[in-house]
């Protein structure tokens, strides 16, 4: 029963993980927005799942993915030149 034991804890700690950057809404999860305000609050926001976010290394919400695509859009602008 070790074996058992061991993978119910490491599937509780998986789940725990999972869930820690997801918010739940009814029967489905989200990615939580990992942007911060300017307040330094996090962003409570589920994160957009539009498709031109997905390459940013981390989950945005609309407003904050698109902040994010113009920095950087800057950053590639910037370094092209
Ligand atoms: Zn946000």
């Amino acid at each position: 029963m070790t074996l058992f034991r061991f993978t119910s804890a490491r599937f509780d700690q998986a789940s725990k993980d999972w869930k820690a950057n997801k918010i739940r809404m009814g029967q489905m999860y989200y990615y939580k927005c990992e942007a911060h305000l300017k307040s330094g609050e996090p962003c409570t926001k589920k994160a957009s799942s539009d498709q031109k976010y997905q390459f940013l290394p981390k989950h945005y919400c609309a407003q904050h993915g698109l902040a994010a695509l113009r920095l950087e859009a800057q950053n590639i602008g910037a370094a092209s030149d």
